[in-house]
C-alpha cells in the first residue's frame, strides 16, 4: 500500500482512547460556571448595575457609562478571579466565522505602574482593525473603520484566559457587517408585534421572545486520516472516492452504540460546552456511519444562536485533543446522508408560556391558532427569502438529494391540523358565523390538544414541519450561522403579525366581535397560504409536478435562489420592520455569491492537483505494471497465444489510457474555464461562469477517478479510500 495512505491507516487503528476531563457526572455542579450570568452579576455588581443591565436585557434599555463602569469593574474582578488576563469583544462576521482579538486587562497607570484594568469603555465599544472582513462594498478602504459594541442579553463568558464580551460589528456609517446587528433587531421588532398580538388574549402580555433549539450534525474522522487527504483538509469535502461496498444501506449506525473514542470525545465538548452555559443535552448516532449529532434544550434564539456558534468552534478545538477532525460541512462524502442543522423554532411569552402549543381551553386555542396559521402565512410570503437564507455551496450538495429537504419550500403540519384547518376554512364564503357555527368552531378547536398527543407522524422530507409545539427548520446547512434564517424568519412573522393586527383592529372598529374578527382573518390566511402546506414524500419527483402546479417555486440553482434577497418583496419587508437597508441586503448578497464562487475556485484548484498529482501518476505507475507483465508474457508464451493471455492486461491498459486521457484533458479545460471565470467583471459574471462552466468539471472528472480507483491495484491507491474514513472508531 502507498506509504502515505498505510501510515495514516496505521495511526488511526493504533490510536489509545483518549480521557476526558468531565469532573463530575453531575452537571448541574460545573453549568455555567465560566459565564457571567445573572447569579454572577448579583454576586459582583452593585444593586444599581445589576438592575441597569436587566433593564437593558428585558426593554433594551442603554446602559450609561458611569454602570459601564461599575459592570466592567465587576466583570474583571470576576474574569480575574478565574484566571483571565485578557478580554475580546467577540462577533460573527459574514465570514461564517467568530472573531476575536485579545487584549490584556494589563496597562500602565499616569504613574507608569503596572496594573489590570477594564474600563466599562472597553466593555461598551471598540475599533477593531478588521478591514479585511468582509463587508460587500459597506466598507471603503478610505473609511475602513469598524466598530464592536456590548450585546448584553448575551452574557459575557470565559475561554481559556480570555473574557469574551459578545458583541454586534457595524460599519462607521452605521451599517451591520454581522449577523447579530440584524438578528437582535428581528428579534426586537417580532417582541413588539407578538406582544401587541398577545394582548388580544392576555392584557398584561409584556414580552414575547423567539426560542431556537438546533440540532447540531457532524462527521468525525482521525486526524491522519484527514491530513492524507488534501481535499477533505482544504475544501471541507472529499472531491473524489469511490462509494464503500458497505456504508449506510444496513441502517445500523443511527441510534447505534457510540464508540468509546468517538464517546469520549462528546463527553468532552459536552464538559466545556456545559461549562460555557450551553445547555446540552442529546448525543447520538447519525445516519451515516462516522455521523453524530449534539442537540441542546431550545433557549432564547439571540443566546442560541451564540451557543450554537461557540459549541461550533468548542468541537473543533476538543476534537483535536483526541485526534480527530470534525466535519462540519453539509456533504463530505458523496452518496452518504449530509449534515444539516435543524432550526427549532417556537414564541414564548414572559410567563413562559409556549405560543405555539394548542392549550386546553377555547382561549389559548384561538391563540395557538393565531400564531400557527399566521406563520404558515409568513413562510409562504417569503417562501423564497427563506430559502435564500440557507443557501450555501456546501448545503447545495445536499438538498434535494434523497436524504435531505427540497429545494422547494413546503410546510408539514400533521393530518390532524390539516384537518383543523380545512374545517376553519370551510366557513370562509359565509359572512357572518351563526352562535351556533361559532361555538361548533370552538368545540373543534378545543379537541386539538389531545389529538396533539398522537401527532407522532413526523415527515422527515418536509424543509419545514410543525412537530406538536414548535416548527423545525430543516433545510439549514450543519455548518451555517443559525442567524441568517433566523433573521428572515423572525422577520418574516414580525411583519406578518403587525398587518394580522391592522386586519383585526380594522373589523373590530367595524363592530365585528374580537373573536370573530380574529377568526375571519385567519380564515383568509388559510385561503391565501394553503398552497404551501404538503403533508406527502417531499422527496418525490410527484411533489415537484405538485408544486409546480400549486406555483411554489422550485429554486436548485444558488444563484436564482440568492436573487431573493434583492427581490421587492424583501427589500420592503426588511426596510418596513428596519431590520435591513436596501443597502445592507446588496451587500449580504454580494458577500454570499463572492463565497459562493470562491469555494468552487479552491474545490477546482485542488481537484486540478490531486489529479495531476496523484491520481495520474499513481495510473500510470499501475499501468506500467502491466506493461511489464504483458512483456513478460510475450517472452515465455508461444506468440499466438500471447493476445489470449494478455487479454485482461491489454485491456486494463488501455482501460488506464483511456480514464487518464479524459481526466487531463478536462483538468485543462477546467484550468482554462477557470482563467476565463476570474476575468469576468462583475461578480454576478464570475459567479455565473463558475458555477455553469468550472462547476460541472468536478463532478465529470470525479467519475474518471473514481473508475481509476476500482482498476488500480490497491497498494498503490495513495488517497485514504470511503471505506477507510467512514468507519470512525
Ligand atoms: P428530534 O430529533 O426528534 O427533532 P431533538 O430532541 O433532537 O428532537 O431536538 C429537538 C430540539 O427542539 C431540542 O433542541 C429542543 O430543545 C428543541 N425544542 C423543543 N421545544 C422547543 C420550543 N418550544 N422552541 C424551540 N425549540 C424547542
Ligand atoms: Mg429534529
Amino acid at each position: 500500500m502507498s506509504k502515505i495512505r498505510l501510515q495514516a491507516i496505521n495511526s488511526a487503528l493504533n490510536r489509545k482512547v483518549s480521557a476526558y476531563s468531565a469532573i463530575s457526572n453531575k452537571a448541574s455542579e460545573y453549568f455555567g460556571i465560566n459565564v457571567f450570568d445573572k447569579f454572577k452579576m448579583q454576586e459582583y455588581l452593585s444593586n444599581e448595575a445589576y438592575q441597569s443591565v436587566t433593564d437593558a436585557i428585558k426593554s433594551g434599555v442603554a446602559i450609561d457609562r458611569k454602570m459601564a463602569n461599575q459592570v466592567a469593574a465587576g466583570m474583571k474582578a470576576w474574569a480575574s478571579e478565574r484566571g483571565a488576563s485578557h478580554y475580546t469583544h467577540w462577533f460573527h462576521p459574514l465570514n461564517g466565522a467568530t472573531a476575536e482579538k485579545h487584549d490584556a486587562f494589563f496597562e500602565f497607570s499616569d504613574t507608569g505602574t503596572a496594573i489590570d484594568r477594564f474600563r466599562g469603555e472597553m466593555l461598551v465599544q471598540q475599533e477593531p482593525d478588521a478591514s479585511s472582513f468582509p463587508s460587500g462594498g459597506i466598507r471603503n478602504t478610505f473609511e475602513a473603520r469598524g466598530y464592536s459594541a456590548w450585546d448584553p442579553t448575551s452574557p459575557a463568558f470565559i475561554i481559556d484566559s480570555t473574557l469574551c464580551i459578545p458583541t454586534i460589528f457595524v460599519s462607521y456609517t452605521g451599517e451591520a457587517l454581522d449577523y447579530k446587528t440584524p438578528l437582535l433587531k428581528a428579534l426586537n421588532i417580532l417582541d413588539q408585534s407578538a406582544t401587541e398580538v398577545c394582548k388580544y388574549f392576555n392584557r398584561d402580555t409584556e414580552k414575547v421572545i423567539a426560542t431556537l433549539g438546533w440540532e447540531q450534525e457532524y462527521f468525525l474522522i482521525d486526524e491522519a486520516l484527514f491530513y492524507a487527504r488534501p481535499d477533505l483538509h482544504l475544501t471541507g469535502r472529499t472531491l473524489l472516492g469511490h462509494a464503500s461496498a458497505r456504508d449506510q444501506q444496513l441502517e445500523d449506525h443511527y441510534f447505534g452504540a457510540i464508540p468509546q473514542r468517538v464517546s469520549n470525545f462528546m463527553k468532552d465538548f459536552e464538559f466545556e460546552a456545559l461549562k460555557l452555559g450551553i445547555p446540552v443535552k442529546t448525543r447520538h448516532n447519525e445516519v451515516a456511519p462516522g455521523q453524530f449529532e449534539c442537540a441542546p434544550v431550545f433557549e432564547e434564539a439571540n443566546l442560541a444562536v451564540d451557543h450554537n456558534m461557540l459549541l461550533m468552534s468548542l468541537m473543533e478545538k476538543i476534537a483535536m485533543k483526541h485526534h480527530f477532525r470534525v466535519l462540519l460541512h453539509e456533504k463530505p462524502y458523496k452518496g452518504v446522508n449530509g449534515s444539516g442543522k435543524h432550526n427549532n423554532w417556537s414564541l414564548m411569552d414572559d410567563k413562559g408560556k409556549n405560543l405555539l402549543s394548542p392549550g386546553n381551553s377555547p382561549k389559548s386555542n384561538l391563540q395557538f391558532l393565531t400564531f400557527f396559521i399566521n406563520t404558515i402565512k409568513a413562510v409562504n410570503e417569503h417562501a423564497d427569502l427563506l430559502r435564500a437564507s440557507i443557501v450555501s455551496s456546501g448545503n447545495e450538495h445536499r438538498l434535494g438529494a434523497s436524504e435531505a429537504p427540497p429545494a422547494i419550500m413546503s410546510i408539514f403540519v400533521g393530518s390532524k391540523l390539516s384537518s383543523v384547518l380545512e374545517d376553519l376554512e370551510k366557513k370562509v364564503s359565509e359572512k357572518k358565523m351563526t352562535p351556533d357555527e361559532k361555538t361548533e368552531l370552538k368545540l373543534d378547536i378545543i379537541k386539538i390538544p389531545e389529538i396533539l398527543l398522537d401527532n407522532t407522524d413526523r415527515n422527515r422530507t418536509s424543509p419545514f414541519a410543525f412537530t406538536g409545539n414548535r416548527f423545525e427548520f430543516r433545510a439549514v446547512g450543519s455548518s451555517a450561522n443559525c442567524a441568517a434564517p433566523m433573521i428572515a424568519l423572525n422577520t418574516a412573522v414580525a411583519k406578518q403579525l403587525i398587518d394580522f393586527k391592522a386586519e383585526v383592529d380594522n373589523l373590530i372598529e367595524k363592530d365585528v366581535k374580537k373573536d370573530e374578527a380574529i377568526f375571519r382573518v385567519l380564515r383568509k390566511y388559510i385561503t391565501e397560504s394553503k398552497k404551501i402546506l404538503f403533508e406527502g414524500n417531499g422527496y418525490s419527483e410527484e411533489w415537484k409536478k405538485e408544486a409546480e402546479k400549486r406555483g411554489l417555486s422550485n429554486i436548485p440553482d444558488v444563484t436564482e435562489a440568492l436573487k431573493a434577497f434583492l427581490s421587492n418583496k424583501s427589500k420592503k419587508l426588511f426596510s418596513e420592520t428596519k431590520v435591513l437597508s436596501e443597502r445592507e441586503l446588496v451587500a449580504r448578497y454580494e458577500i454570499k455569491l463572492e463565497y459562493y464562487f470562491k469555494k468552487i475556485q479552491i474545490e477546482a484548484r485542488v481537484l486540478g492537483d490531486l489529479a495531476k498529482n496523484h491520481i495520474i501518476p499513481v495510473a500510470f505507475s499501475y499501468q506500467n505494471r502491466l506493461i511489464e507483465n504483458a512483456k513478460g508474457l510475450k517472452e515465455i508464451v508461444n506468440q499466438n497465444d500471447f493476445l489470449a493471455s494478455a487479454h485482461t492486461q491489454i485491456e486494463t491498459i488501455k482501460e488506464i489510457s483511456n480514464h487518464v486521457n479524459l481526466i487531463d484533458n478536462m483538468v485543462n479545460k477546467m484550468i482554462d474555464a477557470r482563467k476565463d471565470a476570474n476575468n469576468k467583471n462583475t461578480i454576478e459574471e464570475k459567479v455565473f461562469a463558475y458555477s455553469k462552466n468550472v462547476k460541472p468539471f468536478l463532478e465529470k472528472i470525479r467519475y474518471h477517478v473514481d473508475k481509476l480507483e476500482l482498476i488500480v491495484d490497491d497498494e498503490l491507491w495513495s488517497l485514504p479510500k470511503y471505506r477507510e474514513m467512514l468507519f470512525t472508531r
